[in-house]
């Protein structure tokens, strides 16, 4: 069997019906397993998981809210019901308000940080059992550029991802004797449906990106299904408390 096989696996994707999700749930899809789509917007979901159920894998779609923890658990429980089991679970669904932070409301902040920081622990806590019980799973949070540096219009969205990199070490060290490997991703500067906005919001940001990126080009959903295989595979298995970028370089250029 090859180290990269995920066939007989189940990948519940939060976040997978579009994006940087997407990108991970092809990786996992071509390797072989079948996976779960869950989002809040269905219609976008079904159109992900008929294009994953073209490669030749099972697929469902939930309905979740990230934000609001009985819609995590019922995911959960939803996705052991109708797929037999959790290996791998991709903490991605996540937001961004952007604004100076004396602009911010309280509710702003904790909007951010209940879908993109409570949102990934309390479905990593709703996976545990189940992997624990099957003796092994692979849990990927992302965290971004921003778990690393700061910039003046995202102090929730920064706190929020610094805390991914923190939960994901913590989480590792936890539960790495059940054979569970915890790591997180950080992507760089992605073209998807949250950057177009960013693209609007913040001036000269198209620019800079391709300026401040060695790779000299944004990156694309796609860039995402390799280290998704990797993560998610027996390949990874010696692997845990990790944050590995997938940014071009971004992260290492001064
Ligand atoms: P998208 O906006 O394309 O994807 C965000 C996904 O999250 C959507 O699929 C959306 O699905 C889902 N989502 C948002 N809120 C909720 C919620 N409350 N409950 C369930 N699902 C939710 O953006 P990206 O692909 O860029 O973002 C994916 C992840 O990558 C995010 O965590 C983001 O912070 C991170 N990231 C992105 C970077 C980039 O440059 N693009 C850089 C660094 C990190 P639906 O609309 O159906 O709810």
């Amino acid at each position: 069997m090859s180290l990269f096989d995920l066939k007989g696996k189940v990948a519940l994707v939060t976040g997978g019906n579009g994006g940087i999700g997407l990108g991970m749930a092809r990786g996992f899809a071509g390797a072989g397993a079948n996976v779960v789509v869950a989002g809040r917007n269905r219609e976008k979901s079904q159109i992900a998981a008929a294009e994953l159920e073209r490669m030749g894998v099972k697929t469902a779609v939930l309905e979740v809210d990230v934000a609001n923890e009985a819609s995590c658990r019922k995911m959960v429980e939803d996705c052991v019901r109708l797929m037999g089991r959790v290996d791998i679970l991709v903490n991605n669904a996540g937001i961004n308000i952007r604004k100076r932070p004396e602009l911010y409301s309280l509710a702003e902040w904790r909007e951010v940080l209940s879908i993109n920081l409570d949102g990934a622990f309390v479905c990593s806590h709703a996976v545990y059992p189940h992997m624990k019980a099957q003796g092994g799973g692979k849990i990927i949070s992302i965290g971004s550029m921003m778990s690393i540096f700061g910039a003046p219009f995202a102090a929730p969205y920064a706190a929020s991802k610094g805390g991914i990199v923190q939960m994901t070490k913590a989480l590792a060290t936890a539960w790495a004797g059940d054979n569970i490997q915890v790591n997180a991703i950080l992507p760089g500067w992605i073209d998807t449906d949250l950057t177009k906005s960013a693209r609007q919001q913040v001036e000269g940001l198209h620019e800079n990106v391709l300026r401040r990126t060695p790779a000299r080009r944004w990156g694309e959903p796609n860039d995402f299904t390799g280290i998704a295989v990797f993560l998610g595979s027996k390949a990874s298995d010696f692997i845990t408390g990790t944050a590995i970028p997938v940014d071009g370089g971004f992260s290492v250029s001064g």
